[in-house]
């Protein structure tokens, strides 16, 4: 998954679940935007792991329910909002992203932490919408409805 077109990765999951025993758990490491995930999990993938979440917050990149948001950017220096307003997370249910970008151009590590925490709990609610969809029988609208509302690659 590192490093390759997503297409390819896909073909790959599609190579190797010919050959695994059906029944088994199957991992994919290396995978972490929200599109890519939702792909992968409809070819039959179960567990991810990626550094996205903690590595793009550590930079200032939250994920959030209306796309991604790059918090030194100048237009939040006086936003008194949350990262995301349709999240519950500590970081959100604390500070402003003002705040947030004051600590990130003071050089402040606080403000690294703060965003991985919001980045996690974001993708947390994501794989909790993914598992509910799936037990409701609905993953495929779950992942149309999310995949034309996000694209965090751009
Ligand atoms: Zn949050």
């Amino acid at each position: 998954m590192i490093g390759e077109p997503s297409e390819v990765t896909n073909e790959m999951i599609q190579e190797v679940n010919e050959v695994l025993p059906t029944g088994k758990v199957r991992y994919l490491m290396g995978c972490g935007y929200p599109e890519d995930i939702l792909e992968a999990v409809s070819l039959g993938v179960d567990l991810f792991d990626c550094v996205l979440p903690t590595r793009n917050g550590r930079t200032g990149m939250a994920f959030t329910t209306k796309g991604k948001i790059i918090i030194k950017a100048s237009m939040y220096a006086k936003d008194r909002a949350p990262l995301d307003e349709n999240c519950t997370c500590y970081t959100c249910r604390h500070f402003t992203r003002a705040y947030l970008r004051h600590l990130f151009n003071t050089g402040e590590i606080l403000a690294g932490r703060l965003v991985s925490y919001h980045n996690i709990h974001f993708f947390q609610q994501l794989m909790a919408g993914i598992r509910h969809s799936i037990s409701e029988g609905s993953f495929v609208d779950f992942k149309k409805e999310v995949s034309e509302h996000f694209n965090f690659r751009d």
